[in-house]
């Protein structure tokens, strides 16, 4: 399932290749997913901040695994993709398939209704 950002998102978050020094701006949702430098290759990226404050209710992949022991987002991803919890951070389709962590992120960032209520997970969780 490719990524696809809602219209109000922006990329709002700098990183940097502590090998070769290359900085660039990512989604917030796309923070855990960070593959090798685009520059050099040699490295994973390191998160430098957010640069755009306010730019939209975005909860990085690490935050949203992080909120996998919520009994609402587990109600929210059952009822939203209709997916089953198979054990920790597995899911599993009607027909049984597992389906990919990332993906399940991807889909709820997708939808702004979803995507609303896991950053009220996220906010509520994080103080
Ligand atoms: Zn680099």
């Amino acid at each position: 399932m490719p990524f696809q950002p809602l219209p109000g998102d922006q990329p709002s978050c700098t990183v940097q290749c502590p090998a070769c020094g290359h900085r660039w701006l990512v989604y917030q949702q796309q923070l855990g997913l960070l593959g090798p430098c685009p520059v050099c290759g040699a490295a994973r990226p390191r998160s430098m901040g957010s640069v755009v404050p306010g730019s939209g209710r975005q909860v990085s992949f690490g935050s949203f695994r992080s909120l996998l022991d919520e009994p609402r987002l587990l109600t929210l991803i059952g009822q939203a993709l209709r997916l089953s919890p198979l054990d920790g951070e597995r899911f599993v389709d009607a027909q049984g398939r597992e389906v990919p962590l990332e993906d399940i992120h991807y889909a709820l960032q997708g939808n702004a209704e979803w995507q609303g209520t896991l950053y009220n997970l996220h906010m509520s969780r994080a103080h």
